[in-house]
């Protein structure tokens, strides 16, 4: 079932967006209904609220959005056109990332309800970055720090990130609730400690590694428990076993995917 164009509420208050907003709606419309055919997932009642404003986008996009964790049932985008990094050729690209990288949270979250986890977080998280990848929209935002990093500062980053929350969940004691999902996942307390997007990369090594070593996808991986992943990985990480390294595409390469013509398995990309 498609999803409703009709169920998109803008809220626009300064007309930042006008000659943008039926491109926004329709590129993000057609990337739900994409992700819907792969996750057999029915939209035609999904909400989605856009809201033109200077708050809740990541500030290398101008974009932002998040998942109804309540009910499943909508999406918020964020869109910031007074950001520079907003209006760019990556825009449509960067709306059908996070069109697809929601869907893909809602599903999760109607099947596997949100506890506010940190290991369950990291794997909502990581799966919905696989999905993008594997639908073909390669700037997944799980990406956006890494690029400004080194190979070896990448690496860095995911043993250090790995270790913290190893410890975490490890920690029969640790109330995840006390643990902000915006430090992990957007990564508001400086970066050494919580790098940006910190979170999505260390959900993304998480998912990658699982999806390799089980040969699941990121749709066959959904009925997964996290208790079965929080095990495997404290298995691998006590036996000195480190997650894989996500792929991390460069710039040019991204670009380089843009102005791939169509392919009937992939997302169209202008
Ligand atoms: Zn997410």
């Amino acid at each position: 079932m498609q999803f409703n164009r009709e169920n998109i509420k803008i809220d626009d208050p300064f007309k930042w967006l006008e000659d943008k907003r039926a491109y926004v709606e329709e590129t993000f419309g057609q990337a739900i209904d994409f992700a819907g055919r792969k996750l057999y997932a029915d939209f035609s009642g999904l909400r989605v609220n856009i809201r033109a404003s200077s708050v809740g986008d990541l500030r290398e996009w101008g974009i932002g959005g998040g998942a109804d964790t309540y009910f499943a049932s909508s999406i918020d985008l964020f869109v910031n056109p007074m950001n520079p990094n907003f209006n760019t050729p990556e825009l449509g690209l960067r709306l059908r990332n996070f069109a697809v990288h929601e869907a893909h949270h809602l599903v999760w979250i109607k099947r596997h309800g949100w506890h506010e986890d940190l290991a369950e977080d990291l794997l909502l998280e990581g799966m919905a970055a696989r999905f993008e990848l594997e639908l073909g929209v390669d700037s997944s935002h799980a990406l956006t720090k890494p690029y400004f990093l080194s190979q070896f500062d990448e690496c860095m980053c995911l043993t250090r990130l790995e270790e913290q929350a190893i410890h975490i969940i490890n920690d029969p004691d640790y109330d995840y609730t006390g643990v902000d999902h915006k430090d992990w996942f957007v990564g508001y307390k400086g970066l050494e400690e919580f790098p940006e997007c910190g979170g999505h990369f260390l959900g993304l090594a998480l998912a990658t590694t699982l999806l390799e070593e089980t040969g699941k996808t990121p749709i066959t991986a959904m009925d997964i428990s996290t208790a079965d992943v929080v095990g495997w990985w404290q298995k691998r990480y006590a036996k000195g076993l480190r997650l894989n390294m996500p792929l991390c595409p460069s710039r040019q390469q991204i670009t380089e995917s843009m102005s791939l013509k169509v392919n009937n398995d992939r997302l169209v990309l202008e």
